[in-house]
């Protein structure tokens, strides 16, 4: 099989995800270079021993509860066959179905989801622009993974449109609020990981135990209203600013695929306490980027910055959430929080690329931007490269509709 060497979908990746194709129902598929590989249909020919019936679901839930014995076990037969020239696969175009010609759902049935807020650059940032310039960061702030729990109802996948959204906001200096179109939508650039083994209600999840239950990733934009956060977040934090979208890429990336990317997250000080240690390389080495794709205009890139600049990990992230015995369940999302870098090019929203409002970007249109406006497409891309190895995460391109 041809791959060409820039493409996310390598041999080394075989990212899962559900899709269909006009006529027929959804159904777990795993990308490779330009194509689908339907799986249910390898099982079908006898080219895979996995129970078919979760397969032809239209979530990836069911697969991925089989545990990563089976789930990996599928990643190597199928690296196996794709490699190996004289295998079966290699005549059965029945089982590859191109990209193009393909629609893609969204990958898991989300019961419950949780954003963190683990970049120390994002919260000092955020930090600076709303409270103490000389004390960004919350006293909590470097002892816990600060996080909150978020709607899992308006979880979208890639390709699905958004509409403004409308709500409560305070003019400046105004002493009563109004209700408009929020005049400040803007993305977050995140990762998310989706839990794939449960947990039970009174366990807790050593950080030791974690990475066992972290099926895979996606990226994912964790859009933001601006102007309604602002008025509705104290005491109780995000609310309506951000439950009217969250959209996600259409491929969950193995974990096993990101193994040859870890890298170690920046130094914790002060101490974390015990149950937040944890042993060896925790963090990623993924390049990540945003788009702004104006209406009829060119896509002009506002971000790159990189997952590895986390300062909390997924493993740690994992294990304060269960610390308290809250237990999770297979298909659980659990975001990253806006991933930014040091560097002005590598903030991970608007709000601090263009520093609330203050500095404002050109487009290559000649307009500019603070916020989004209606008709802008945007986009987020991530991949890991490395020795010639690339695993990459396709896109999540989500078009901002005017207010309805
Ligand atoms: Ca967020």
């Amino acid at each position: 099989m041809n791959i060409p060497k820039d493409s996310d979908f390598s041999i080394h990746n075989l990212p899962f995800g559900v899709f269909s194709t006009s006529g027929t129902s959804p159904r777990v598929g795993v990308a490779i270079g330009d194509s689908i590989i339907d799986l249910a249909a390898l099982v079908h020919k006898g080219l895979l021993d996995v129970p078919v019936e979760a397969l032809e679901q239209p979530f990836l839930n069911n697969f991925i509860a089989l545990g990563k014995s089976v789930t990996n076990g599928v990643r190597k037969s199928l690296q196996a066959m794709l490699t190996d020239e004289k295998a079966a696969l290699k005549n059965l175009e029945a089982v590859f179905i191109k990209q193009a010609d393909a629609i893609m759902h969204l990958p898991v049935d989300v019961r419950d989801y949780t954003d963190f807020y683990s970049s120390i650059e994002h919260a000092t940032n955020v930090g600076k622009m709303f409270r103490d310039p000389e004390n960004a960061l919350l006293p909590n702030w470097k002892h816990l993974p600060v996080g909150y729990h978020g709607r899992a109802s308006s979880i979208i996948v890639s390709g699905v449109d958004i509409h403004r959204p409308k709500g409560q906001t305070i003019p400046k200096d105004a002493k009563q609020p109004i209700f408009q179109a929020s005049a400040r939508v803007d993305f977050e650039l995140e990762t998310a990981f989706i839990v794939g083994k449960a947990s039970q209600l009174g366990d807790s999840v050593s950080t030791k135990e974690a990475e066992d239950y972290i099926f895979g990733m996606v990226l994912f934009n964790d859009w933001s209203a601006r102007d309604i956060q602002k008025w509705e977040y104290v005491p109780l934090g995000p609310f309506l600013g951000k439950s009217f979208a969250s959209s996600i890429s259409a491929w969950v990336v193995p974990l096993e695929a990101l193994e040859p990317f870890r890298v170690a997250g920046p130094t914790q000080e002060p101490a974390v306490l015990p149950y937040l240690k944890y042993e060896g390389k925790k963090n990623y080495d993924i390049h990540l980027e945003v788009g702004i794709q104006p209406e009829g205009g060119a896509e002009h890139t506002v971000s790159r910055s990189n997952f590895k600049y986390m300062y909390w990990n997924m493993v740690q992230q994992l294990t304060h959430h269960t610390v308290n015995g809250c237990n999770v369940n297979v298909g659980d999302m659990m975001g990253s929080g806006t991933i930014s870098g040091k560097t002005e090019d590598s903030y991970g929203s608007m709000l601090e690329i263009a520093w609330a409002g203050t500095k404002p970007v050109a487009m290559p249109d000649g307009s500019t931007r603070v916020f989004l406006k209606d008709g802008d497409t945007v986009i987020m891309r991530g991949y890991a490269e490395k020795d010639g190895v690339r695993v990459g995460f396709g896109e999540v391109r989500t078009k901002v509709l005017p207010a309805r």
